[in-house]
């Protein structure tokens, strides 16, 4: 299996290759020259698979056939080391509960920060140290967070050999608890930065940083962003898992409705359904930010400026430009790059949109590559969270709220609707109490850790003293 790039670079690239690398050199992102095709019998024997040796050994099946430079022996066992009932509070791992009329959720956010991103970042912790101990190689990791990403990444990477994480952060605008999550971890090779400014700020910093090619391939500089591909295929796993334990055969369908912000989550679902598993629908769910819905709908693909970015009460799906949302028209146009490049690398460069509601690949969207969408709002995602704790005595976070939400509007009769939960709603405590007007509940191993000491150094949005920071801590 090797990799292309989505901007036509056809040169091809072992997966290890991939791994510790951000964009493709021509500014594309990477995807497998084609997608592996999963035959019936085949997804009997990943039903079997799931059921009978678990989460882990499904994940090795799957990440087996895109990975052909690590042995299947050392690929095992790192998935047997990632995806553990004690990580992920389940023999399941993701496991799926019914809330109604073939509604179901699939529980994704047990993992240790309590929020989606964990079941990819954490098996990424464990091929980022077996690489890098492959390589005799060390890397500093610089990112930048609004919440979710920066703490499970740093708790994917704590303790691992030959990894620091530089986590930027803007001062003072995370919830108290991703404040606690983050800045309460001792570990040596984990440096929390909170930045005097907003997140736009922080990431402007990481870019200008990773812009400076010199100093980057210096001290070693790398990302764990949403755009990596080894998280993007760690999440094909759990839709085979979802599938499997909403159907009893695999002449059933069903269909997903997923709370979206960059594209990662959903694009998962796309290789998925590309690789034959029996999905009708993956429905795309935004909140006021609607840059996909809008596409979805209209065929015009509109960035929006940061000023016209939303402050929403699911801050995880406030983002301007999803930045997966290239893979799956590099798709939908027949993997033509060039047209890529013209439209990511040009006109969205130039005029901030592309318009494809005249191109006939638009009407594909759905019949052929099965997405639909929709949005939700702020009153919709308390309402949701109110009736759903209930009519079903179930919390339920704000980004999961506008999931349930969007799916039930796109429900049909005999079909299983599977909802991914993004977060548990303890990281959300605000809008919990607004919606029906008490904090949820929190699991033990969080209780009292706003009290706990914080490692936190607090810096102005300055790219020269980020720089020094790096130089005296890192590896
Ligand atoms: C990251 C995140 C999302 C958005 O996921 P994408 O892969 O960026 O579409 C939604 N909800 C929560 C809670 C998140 O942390």
């Amino acid at each position: 299996m090797k990799y292309i790039s989505t901007r036509g670079d056809q040169s091809g690239k072992h997966f290890c290759e991939i791994l510790l690398e951000g964009l493709a050199p021509d500014g594309g992102l990477y995807l497998p020259q084609a997608y592996p095709q999963v035959d019936g019998d085949t997804l009997s024997r990943w039903r079997a698979v799931y059921r009978d040796q678990g989460y882990a050994e499904l994940a090795f099946e799957i990440l087996s056939l895109y990975i052909d430079d690590i042995g299947a022996a050392d690929l095992r066992e790192i998935c047997q080391k990632t995806y553990t009932a004690k990580v992920f509070g389940s023999d399941e791992i993701v496991p799926l509960r019914h809330l109604e009329n073939g509604l179901w959720l699939e529980a994704l956010s047990n993992g240790p920060t309590l929020a989606f991103k964990d079941m990819a970042m954490q098996l990424l912790g464990n091929l980022f140290e077996y690489e890098l101990t492959r390589r005799g190689a060390q890397l500093n990791i610089l990112g930048a967070t609004s919440g979710d990403t920066g703490s499970a990444a740093e708790y994917a990477m704590r303790g691992k050999k030959g990894i620091r994480v530089f986590m930027t952060s803007p001062l003072g605008r995370m919830s108290p608890f991703q404040q606690a999550q983050m800045f309460s971890l001792m570990d040596e090779n984990i440096h929390n930065i909170a930045i005097d400014g907003v997140f736009d700020d922080c990431q402007d910093l990481v870019k200008a940083v990773s812009n400076d090619l010199e100093f980057k391939r210096k001290y070693k500089i790398g990302t764990v962003n949403s755009i990596n591909w080894a998280r993007l295929l760690a999440q094909v796993v759990y839709y085979f898992a979802g599938y499997f334990q909403a159907t009893e055969s695999n002449t059933q369908k069903v269909s997903f409705t997923v709370p979206s912000g960059n594209f990662g989550n959903v694009c998962a679902g796309h290789v998925a359904r590309m690789m034959g598993l029996p999905i009708a629908r993956l429905v795309v769910a935004t909140n006021e930010n609607d840059v996909l819905d809008e596409f979805f709908r209209t065929g015009v693909y509109r960035v929006r400026a940061s000023a016209d970015t939303h402050e929403t009460s699911s801050p995880s799906m406030d983002i301007s430009k999803a930045s997966n949302f290239e893979r799956f028209v590099f798709d939908l146009l027949g993997r033509d790059g060039a047209r890529v490049r013209s439209l990511f690398g040009d006109a969205l460069a130039r005029v901030g949109e592309f318009d494809l509601s005249a191109h006939p690949a638009f009407n594909q969207t759905t019949r052929r590559y099965g997405f639909e969408s929709g949005k939700s709002m702020h009153s919709d995602r308390l309402a949701t969270i109110k009736d759903t704790f209930e009519r079903f005595g179930m919390m339920i976070d704000p980004h999961t709220a506008d999931g349930v939400k969007v799916a039930r509007e796109h429900q049909r009769p005999g079909l299983p609707m599977i909802v991914l939960e993004t977060a548990l709603p303890i990281k959300f405590a605000a809008t919990m109490v607004e919606a029906f007007g008490r904090e949820p509940e929190r699991p033990a191993r969080f209780k009292g850790i706003e009290a706990l000491p914080k490692r936190v150094t607090r810096m102005a949005a300055d790219v020269a003293a980020i720089k020094a920071y790096i130089t005296e801590h890192c590896l």
